[in-house]
């Protein structure tokens, strides 16, 4: 797919050149043919996916139609930063336009956004705060807005600016198109997502970052045990719908199967279904006939059901993208959610990368009174997470299977990163 598919208006197409621009990334694909059709747009997507020219060059194709010298399209962002990028980019790709736009912010002088918005402007780029002061002022009208951007609405919604924004969306005719960007999706974003987007088209590119209300834990476990262990687990947790997933989908049978035997309300998904069978699955776990869900991921793709308690992963994901999929099926529309990786020592490199990927640590857990047999879980995956870069001294041995394990207790000085919680 190039860029002229999309058939542009010519002065545009000059800005995505000189953008250097040749080949739309996967969001731009997808998204910019639902943008220019007028729909609303729910994008599940990160900074780096190219969503900035996904939204604004249909914003700039709807532009180059209609009247000028009124704010047409309202982009707000959270940080300066992003509302001066967006700013730029718009510059650049409707520099041969008449298009005009502006970046609207705190923190700097009022002075030169009122006179820019006091000569006429069609694309506001803006913060919130700086935003409401300047309707306050009556500097701005947003009467005629057609076109309204929320981008990375859960980084707005972590910096306190739900209330602004609800505000900002008063000031709006509700008669307009709305594009909704985040990448994440906690349960006040889908409500806010819920209230303003009007039978919106759902866009998710790459990896999503899991929810902020999801905790995640680790429990170490031989191979041998995993299944004894989700039993005792299941047993002892007071869990909602859980979703349990596996590589295989013979194992996603199987161990379905086992569950069912000791009375769990229990069914699976995997890729071995027959439609119908794969549909009465998911319908009898979204109505709450069944209370757990066996699945493999390519089965589990798409499936939304929102009271997932806990996402179990009784093997391990094979990337990290595998695991921000799975475990971003829990912490939805519950308030919380658990993502619990059973993992077996030949995983370290995955966790190692899960955890370097994310960012993020995975809380070591053991099971109170669990037989474990020989296996200490205490002595397993003790690597640093985020992992700092190998010292030439005391470069730890290649655990049996992983380049990334570090020694454990003792081979290291540092303290682990995280105690076991029991
Ligand atoms: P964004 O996610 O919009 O912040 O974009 C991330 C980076 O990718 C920016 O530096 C963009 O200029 C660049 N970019 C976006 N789309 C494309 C594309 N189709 N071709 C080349 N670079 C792109």
């Amino acid at each position: 797919m190039k860029f002229e598919d999309f058939s542009f208006d010519p002065r545009i197409e000059v800005g995505i050149k000189a953008a250097g621009y040749e080949t739309p990334t996967p969001i731009q694909a997808e998204a910019i043919p639902i943008v220019l059709q007028g729909h609303d747009l729910l994008g599940l997507a990160q900074t780096g996916t190219g969503k900035t020219a996904a939204f604004l060059l249909p914003i700039l194709q709807r532009l180059t139609k209609g009247p000028l010298r009124q704010v047409r399209a309202l982009i707000v962002t959270p940080t300066r930063e992003l509302a001066e990028q967006i700013y730029q980019a718009s510059f650049d790709f409707g520099r041969k336009t008449r298009i005009r736009s502006t970046a609207i912010y705190g923190g700097v002088s009022k002075r030169p956004q009122e006179t820019a918005l006091h000569r006429g402007v069609e694309i506001v780029v803006a913060c919130p705060g700086r935003l409401l002061d300047l309707v306050g002022d009556g500097s701005i009208n947003l009467s005629q807005v057609e076109i309204l951007v929320l981008d990375e609405a859960d980084r707005m919604c972590d910096m306190g600016f739900l209330p602004d924004i609800r505000r900002i969306i008063k000031q709006l005719p509700t008669e307009r198109q709305t594009l909704f960007f985040s990448a994440t999706m906690p349960n006040d974003i889908r409500k806010l997502a819920d209230t303003i987007l009007n039978d919106p088209i759902t866009v998710q590119i790459g990896r999503i970052a899991p929810a902020k209300t999801v905790s995640h834990a680790l429990f170490p476990v031989p191979k041998t045990l995993r299944k004894k262990l989700l039993l005792a687990f299941l047993q002892r947790t007071a869990t909602g719908r859980v979703l349990v997933f596996t590589r295989t989908k013979r194992r996603a049978h199987t161990l379905a199967l086992d569950l069912a035997k000791r009375g769990y309300r229990v069914t699976s998904l995997q890729g071995n279904m027959r439609q119908s069978r794969r549909q009465q699955a998911i319908n009898g776990y979204r109505s709450g006939k069944y209370d757990i869900l066996v699945a493999t991921d390519i089965a589990a793709r798409g499936i939304d059901v929102t009271e997932i308690s806990h996402v179990i992963n009784f093997d391990i994901p094979d990337t990290v993208d595998a695991y921000t999929h799975r475990i971003g099926r829990t912490g939805r529309a519950e308030q919380t959610g658990e993502a619990i990786t059973f993992a077996i020592p030949d995983d370290a490199a995955m966790v190692h990368d899960i955890e370097k990927t994310l960012k993020t640590n995975l809380e070591r857990r053991r099971l109170p009174d669990f037989d474990y047999g020989d296996f200490d879980p205490e002595t397993q995956f003790q690597a640093k997470s985020p992992p700092r870069p190998k010292s030439k001294q005391n470069a730890p041995k290649a655990h049996r299977g992983s380049g990334h394990k570090r020694p454990h207790r003792g081979g290291s000085k540092r303290k682990p990163y995280r105690r076991f919680k029991d």
